[in-house]
């Protein structure tokens, strides 16, 4: 019998991966595999808040699976959302166990609605915006993970999915739900090559960011013009532009080109063109291997889609026993079979 924790993570499916991630989340991903009972999600679900294209949305499923496995994240571990509608289920079970006023204070609600009224036309707002971080804590609670792993910007979505499951075991008066607890891990936060103000992300427009199956000439294209001086950096501090490169040369595993490059640095005999070459090379070498995976998976689409939608029906099991525990206790009927 498993004996593992069990961790719970999950991705929208919005296009374009990139290093940011990778090194920030992906990667993370697959180093859990390991010592924990991983269940990673692609949430289409939360994808059809925002105005959206459903042919689109079926490709960017499929493209983010395709991209999670030549990474290394493993088939088994894997679910789609809308494969597992019993998330949907709980959701409407919890919005009544969450309070408005709660929903209305998450910062991402006021971002994205701000986004929202933006990008759209008709000031339309949907009200999935606002109660998507209840379906976050449903697809969360469904598993009874006991970890989930975040960033310091998610802290507050898991506080109200511990909430919420304090508040329905309180009022029906049983520990029904595990209390999940943040696995807070060191990711490096990567920044744009081209502003490294501001987080590399695929929202910001395409020199933001660096796909992580960019062709070489591309990454190279995109390291050697990396934005390095900024002009406001105080004496003796390093600029974020060149810090962000020592970050992703640091993750993507070169150490003794890092360690060599950072000792120049603090001689001041550090050449930009070879810390850039470094990086560019350590990017170009992670991708390569990823490519080539992607290009195995892409030949043989059909056996993926099978693969996949077989672990959705596995961890569709453990979500349909939860959430039948649950309407029993609350009070509501389930079919006998
Ligand atoms: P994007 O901002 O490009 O739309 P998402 O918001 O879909 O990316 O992020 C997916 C995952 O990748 C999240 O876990 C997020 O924390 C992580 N992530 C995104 N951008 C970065 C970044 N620049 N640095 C580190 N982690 C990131």
């Amino acid at each position: 019998m498993e004996n593992k924790k069990r961790v719970l993570s999950c991705i929208q499916p919005t296009g374009d991966m990139h290093f940011g991630n990778y090194f920030g989340a992906v990667k993370n991903w697959v180093a859990l595999q390991e010592q924990y009972d991983c269940i990673y999600g692609v949430v289409d679900y939360h994808a059809i808040t925002m105005p959206y294209t459903p042919k689109k949305l079926r490709e960017n499923v499929w493209d983010l699976v395709i991209n999670l496995m030549a990474t290394g994240v493993e088939a088994k571990h894997l679910f789609i959302q809308s494969l597992v509608p019993e998330h949907a289920e709980l959701s409407w079970i919890f919005n009544c166990f969450c309070s408005y006023g709660q929903l209305t204070r998450m910062t991402q609600f006021k971002d994205k609605s701000l986004q929202s009224k933006e990008t759209s036309s008709d000031d339309f707002i949907s009200s999935g915006l606002l109660t998507y971080p209840v379906l976050q804590a449903a697809d969360i609670l469904i598993y009874q993970a006991d970890y989930v792993p975040v960033g310091k910007d998610q802290i507050q979505h898991l506080e109200l999915t511990r909430n919420i499951a304090q508040r329905f075991n309180h009022q029906m008066g049983k520990e029904y739900f595990t209390m999940p607890e943040p696995l807070l891990t060191q990711i490096p936060k990567v920044m744009s090559p081209a502003d490294p103000n501001r987080k590399m992300s695929k929202s910001a427009g395409e020199k933001h960011y660096i796909n992580l199956f960019a062709e070489e000439s591309r990454i190279r294209k995109q390291i050697r013009s990396a934005v390095t001086d900024t002009g406001e950096t105080p004496e003796g501090k390093m600029s974020p532009g060149v810090e962000n490169l020592f970050s992703m040369l640091q993750a993507s595993g070169k150490k003794e080109e890092y360690d060599s490059l950072i000792a120049d640095y603090h001689n001041g005999s550090l050449k930009y063109v070879d810390l850039k070459d470094a990086t560019a090379d350590g990017l170009v070498a992670i991708s390569k291997t990823f490519r080539a995976r992607k290009e195995e998976l892409l030949a043989d689409r059909k056996a993926v889609k099978n693969q996949i939608k077989a672990s959705s029906m596995e961890i569709r099991k453990k979500a349909q026993e939860t959430v039948r525990g649950a309407k029993e206790i609350a009070g509501l009927q389930n079919i006998k079979f």
